[in-house]
């Protein structure tokens, strides 16, 4: 609902004062909005989009409030289906558009979970990974907290509704770790947007007569915790229980609707093979196609190019005789002159010998 804290709580947790309209004014109707940030979390470049949603629970006849976020979950599950059933799909621009987590605030003095969030977290439960949050935990104490959460549990419990639930399966530190998280759900956290220099460091806290709240302290909250699991441990879980299980749940539901048959489990894999045959075979047909087009523009080159080749024989042929020919010219030159010299080497020897004759008869 409106002033829970939602805006603070997503600044806090990404350590940025995202753009968006500060306060949220009661609405008349729930709308939500989606924002796409680019981060980098101690190195690794993030995509993050965030979809507020906002006005839900402040309405008078709060019935119908969860249903343009459950309509808005499932769009992005369709959108995702759509996409896995083109056949030409395009899986480097393919951008996986689905909510892959969704905290769920509730107020922090609430006796016990409101019937509205009952309500909401059944219907929602089943499409999205919830991770229940108690917003605002800095205003009620530390006992009131525990037995707030000890009667969330049991409500939760008693409407057979599921949270997400940290993965133990592995035998690592992470299991242990994961273990020990999910005994403190539904976690109480803090969210600000006031920074203060807390010995030498820019921390984020909430500044109260009586003392100062750190966000960031696990001593104060579980925000701490919260902040740990869903950007640093469990991003990757969050993202393959989607995928796996809320997912395929959406699409067991959806098949009739892509002209698959019937929807009962047992023929959901057949219609998803047959689906997939289908696509396969025209694939290949189009493979075949662009094969033949292929070796008949090699064909058409080959002939091109034999033209070409014959072409360029030919002129060198030519420029071979002509030079042959300019060879036996010179080589006629060459004699010619040769004998024209030999000619004239001979006058001349005439010539010496009459100039010495001449002499002597002088
Ligand atoms: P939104 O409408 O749900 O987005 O709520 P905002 O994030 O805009 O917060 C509404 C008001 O509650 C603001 O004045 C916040 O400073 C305050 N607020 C947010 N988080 C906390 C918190 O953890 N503790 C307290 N005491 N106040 C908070
Ligand atoms: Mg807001």
């Amino acid at each position: 609902e409106s002033g829970i804290g939602k805006h603070t709580l997503v600044d806090s947790l990404f350590k940025t004062n995202f753009e968006h309209d500060q306060l949220d004014q009661p609405a008349k109707a729930v709308t939500l909005t989606s924002n796409t940030y680019e981060l980098n979390e101690t190195g690794v470049d993030l995509r993050l989009s965030v979809t507020h949603s906002r006005g839900f629970g402040d309405q008078v006849n709060n019935a119908d409030g969860i249903k343009p976020i459950v309509d808005f979950v499932d769009a992005r599950f369709d959108e995702f289906l759509q996409q896995e059933f083109k056949p030409s799909r395009d899986l480097k621009s393919w951008i996986d558009t689905r909510i892959h987590a969704c905290l769920y605030l509730l107020t922090p003095t609430g006796h016990s979970i409101k019937s509205i969030d009952l309500l909401a977290l059944k219907e929602l439960s089943t499409r999205v990974n919830i991770i229940l949050v108690i917003a605002k935990s800095d205003t009620v104490s530390r006992s009131e907290l525990d037995e707030y959460k000890q009667r969330i549990l049991n409500e939760l419990d008693d409407n057979n509704i599921k949270l997400y639930s940290f993965p133990t399966d592995d035998s690592d530190d992470v299991a242990k770790l994961n273990e020990k998280l999910n005994a403190e759900v539904p976690f109480a956290v803090v969210g600000s947007r006031t920074e203060a220099n807390l010995g030498g460091q820019r921390v984020r806290v909430r500044q109260y007569p009586w003392g100062i709240v750190e966000v960031e302290n696990e001593a104060h909250s579980d925000f701490p915790k919260l902040r740990e699991m869903l950007i640093r441990t469990n991003m990757d879980d969050l993202i393959g229980k989607t995928h796996h299980g809320h997912y395929e749940h959406f699409r067991q539901q959806n098949f009739s609707k892509l002209g698959l048959g019937g929807n009962a489990d047992s023929t959901v894999s057949e219609a998803y093979n047959k689906k997939l045959a289908e696509h396969e075979a025209e694939k290949q047909r189009i493979e075949e196609a662009m094969r033949q087009t292929f070796v008949a523009r090699v064909k058409d080159k080959d002939t091109e190019l034999q033209r070409a080749g014959l072409e360029l024989n030919q002129r060198f042929e030519k420029q071979m005789r002509q030079v042959k020919e300019q060879l036996k010219e010179f080589e006629e030159q060459d004699k010619r002159i040769s004998t024209e010299l030999e000619a004239i080497r001979a006058a001349m020897a005439d010539l010496n010998k009459d100039k010495k004759k001449d002499k002597k008869t002088k």
